[in-house]
């Protein structure tokens, strides 16, 4: 398979960037990668992307960026690339288990960034088991049960006060004194009855037979005062971040000390020429839907740009 434009992701940027490469003519391809439509597939409401004044799921806003870059003729390939060839042009990218490889004169990598994970030992063995990444996934199976959530940002937050709505309490460990979060999911956690925030604390181990049933956790006070205690939870939920999606293009292309894809100042340039990055692969910092979208936008405009020069 040949194309002008290979797009290899597809959640906001990717998509974005496929509406914007098909309306050009470039013809692109884009490989949707291991969930299709990425993270926002797996929130529920949407209230900060313009353009919808009554705030919108998720799931239905990814299903309208899929639709519109259908429409405009772009060819969406399910699967996930598994390694890459920079070296010269035309570039090219292997689907799955080989079988297939696409040639393309760009590429726009939108491969998105995913939840990280504390790192306990314990983690793994739960995982699937009571610890999970995903609360709007999972946090149907903990209905009435109690459950804590890690983290103080803006995610943990929401995935608090969602899982409140289920659970018959949650625990948010914070382990600082106060929340990363925005003013209003700050209120909005403060006044839910069913959250109890654990502030300077971490988490030490996890427990249970088969299941998750506890976590010890330590509370830091003054330091060196701490003290150690142990909550009965069901569900552990870890919101603590992401890391980018880059595992397939390390030594192939420029990333930074967090494996974020490096691009020149205000273009979506990687220092591959031909190849572009978009969204929160490239973007650790604002890591927005919207932002995202934008900079799906400047690559698909910066790849087209690239062709007519080059051809
Ligand atoms: P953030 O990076 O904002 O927050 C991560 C949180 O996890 C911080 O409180 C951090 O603590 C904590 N943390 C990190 N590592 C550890 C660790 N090892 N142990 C314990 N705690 C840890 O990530 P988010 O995913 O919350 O948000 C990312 C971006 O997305 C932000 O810009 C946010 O505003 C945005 N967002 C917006 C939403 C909305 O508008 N509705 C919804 C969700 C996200 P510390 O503070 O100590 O570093």
């Amino acid at each position: 398979m040949k194309t002008k434009s290979l797009i290899i992701g597809s959640g906001p940027a990717g998509y974005t960037a496929a509406i914007y490469a098909s309306r050009a003519n470039l013809m692109p391809v884009m490989v949707e990668g291991p969930q299709p439509g990425g993270q926002l597939t797996t929130t529920t409401e949407v209230e900060n992307f313009p353009g919808y004044f009554d705030g919108v799921q998720g799931p239905k806003l990814m299903e309208d960026l899929r639709a519109q870059a259908l429409r405009f003729g772009t060819q969406i390939i399910s699967g996930l690339v598994t390694d890459v060839d920079f070296s010269s042009r035309p570039f090219k990218a292997v689907v799955g288990d080989g079988k297939e490889t696409i040639e393309a004169d760009t590429v726009i990598i939108s491969t998105g960034a995913s939840a990280k994970y504390l790192g306990l030992p314990d983690e793994a063995k739960y995982r699937g088991m009571g610890v999970s990444a995903c609360a709007t996934c999972d946090g149907f199976f903990f209905r009435n049960r109690p459950v804590a959530v890690v983290g103080g940002g803006d995610t943990a937050c929401e995935e608090a006060i969602y899982l409140a709505g289920l659970a018959s309490k949650v625990y948010l460990i914070v382990r600082k004194d106060y929340l990363r979060a925005s003013k209003v999911m700050q209120k909005r956690v403060f006044e839910n009855e069913k959250i109890e925030v654990l502030f300077n604390t971490q988490t030490l181990s996890l427990g249970g037979e088969e299941l998750l049933d506890k976590a010890r956790l330590v509370r830091f006070k003054d330091t060196p005062q701490q003290e150690e205690f142990t909550i009965d939870i069901d569900g552990f939920f870890l919101a603590i971040g992401h890391q980018p999606n880059t595992a397939v293009f390390k030594g192939k292309i420029e990333l930074d000390e967090q494996g974020y894809i490096i691009t020149r100042g205000k273009t979506t340039e990687t220092n591959v020429p031909g190849v572009f990055a978009a969204g929160d692969v490239a973007d650790p910092v604002y890591q927005q839907a919207i932002s995202a979208a934008g900079m799906g936008c400047r690559a698909a405009l910066d790849a087209e740009h690239f062709l007519m020069m080059n051809e």
